[in-house]
């Protein structure tokens, strides 16, 4: 016989048919009914048990966290709660599980706790929900760039260049540290290194992907990228999935309508596909929000704040003008921010970010146009001489969730910048090879992928929507 989903089970009528189902027990009550739950969805099967006609032995083995295989005829149910029940005939114990010892007990546990047991967590209903969704996000941004004809690059994990030159690097070496080889001067010898030269985990695919796009016009990657962050925030991985298309034609302008796009795109997406789980999820926010005073409390529920930034445009604002709604606040003026804005050229702090999106804007706004100062060296430069073509999308209880920009495709001004920003033009070569050789207008964004799965679970920590979070001081699993 072969085994049915429960997921499917739930959604067919009870008509008297002999199924097989195999899942973990969560709870068994009064020697009779079994909650039987296989990660196919939230819902459990119930399991009817008839223990006059079960051995002892066996109802001892049904326990919370054990594997069990049940061949039984599924009736339409008599009890509350469920349409459907599973009368059982045969029932055998695939693997035990000692209910003294299982950490999951069939309670409420803090998110915090359940970190500790990563394994196990997936058999919650939290995390059971959660990892639905980020598998339908992830499926949904090749399916947006799929329709669109983009090419997948898989760009390097290992690499000679640190893109953003913001040097929290993650350095590679088959070197016994504690004696590597030394040249005259004392100094590491990275000739004697696995690949002759300094390397390190990939902080971003983006250099690579413009290359790429160069030739096939619009690509798109989807991998591990790897930053040494040193801050300890609930929006921060060491090790976190990064979406970064790469369009050939595209000024700022098409840019923002891209990335606008994709974000409606895969967060219809998992609302269709996940609707049930994201139902759930957005009854376990409204119960984490009542152990918060109330004006702490977000006005809209996790459904409707998704269901906002779906049918609102967003809000396209230059930095400068940030900087005046900021500066004119009454947050700023009343010194509400850790870090007050007195001056144009600054840095936003997420502070501020979030002030924008969520007290001032109340939607989605994507900033453009910052200062180049405070970017990077291929942002392309704008005539006043003081900005740069870029633009970042700043979500609410988020913000920042994409950075992107339009390319510096001329030449000699991205050879100005790198030499004025001490990156090294010689090792970039091939880099600035594209700018020789059939250059032409180009942008392109990095979407977090964890960021964009904390939106739309609503989460609040990113600890929470990757399988295996790697911050500082932990690396468990
Ligand atoms: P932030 O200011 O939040 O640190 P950033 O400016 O360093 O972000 P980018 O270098 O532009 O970010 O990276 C592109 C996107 O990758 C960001 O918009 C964000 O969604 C995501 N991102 C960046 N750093 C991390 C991280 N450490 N963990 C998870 N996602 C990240
Ligand atoms: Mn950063």
């Amino acid at each position: 016989m072969k085994r049915i989903r429960i997921k499917e089970v739930l959604q067919t009528s009870g008509t008297n048919q002999e199924i097989l189902v195999k899942g973990w027990v969560r709870t068994f009550r009064n020697n009779q009914f079994i909650a039987l739950n296989d990660g196919s969805c939230n819902n459990n099967l119930q399991i009817v048990v008839d223990f006059n006609s079960t051995p002892e032995t066996t109802l001892k083995r049904i326990t919370t966290g054990a594997c069990i295989s049940v061949v039984g005829n599924l009736i339409a149910s008599q009890g509350k709660g469920q349409t459907v029940e599973l009368v059982c005939k045969t029932l055998e114990i695939l693997g035990d599980s000692d209910a003294e010892k299982f950490p999951l007990q069939p309670k409420k546990h803090s998110l915090e706790f359940l970190r500790e047991i990563a394994h196990l967590r997936f058999r919650t209903n939290t995390f059971g929900a959660v990892f639905r969704v980020r598998n339908a996000l992830a499926f949904a941004v090749h399916k947006f760039f799929q329709e669109k004809d983009f090419v997948y690059l898989h760009t390097p994990i290992i690499s000679s260049s640190d893109a953003e030159g913001a040097g929290e690097l993650f350095r590679v070496t088959n070197f016994d540290i504690a004696n590597p080889p030394k040249t005259e001067n004392g100094e590491v010898d990275f000739k004697q290194d696995f690949f002759g030269k300094p390397t390190n985990l990939t902080v971003s695919g983006q250099l690579e992907g413009e290359l790429a796009a160069m030739a096939f016009s619009d690509i798109y990657t989807f991998g591990p990228t790897f930053r040494a962050e040193n801050s300890n925030t609930t929006r921060h991985l060491a090790e976190f999935w990064m979406i970064e298309p790469e369009m050939a034609f595209f000024d700022l302008n098409d840019n923002m309508d891209l990335a606008e796009d994709l974000l409606k795109y895969v967060i219809t997406y998992a609302f269709t596909k996940c609707h049930e789980d994201i139902e759930f999820l957005s009854q376990r926010l409204l119960e984490e929000e009542k152990q918060k005073p109330q004006i702490e409390r977000s006005e809209l529920s996790l459904i409707e704040k998704l269901r906002f930034c779906l049918d609102n445009e967003f809000e396209r604002v230059t930095y400068t003008e940030a900087i005046e709604i900021l500066k004119d606040s009454n947050h700023n003026k009343k010194k509400k921010f850790s870090y007050l804005i007195d001056k144009w050229g600054v840095d936003l702090q997420s502070e501020h970010e979030r002030y924008l999106v969520e007290k001032h804007f109340k939607k989605p706004v994507i900033l453009t146009d910052y200062p180049k100062e405070i970017k990077a060296f291929y942002m392309r430069q704008n005539d006043d001489g003081k900005t740069v073509g870029a633009m970042d999308i700043l979500f609410p209880g988020i913000g920042e969730i994409v950075g992107g920009s339009q390319r510096e495709e001329r030449l000699e001004k991205l050879e100005t910048r790198m030499k004025e920003m001490n990156i090294p033009t010689e090792e970039l070569w091939w880099y600035l090879d594209t700018r020789r050789f059939g250059a032409c207008p180009h942008s392109g964004f990095g979407l977090g992928f964890e960021r964009l799965v904390l939106f739309v679970t609503g989460m609040t920590n990113i600890r929470d929507v990757i399988p295996f979070p790697r911050t500082p001081k932990n690396c468990e699993f």
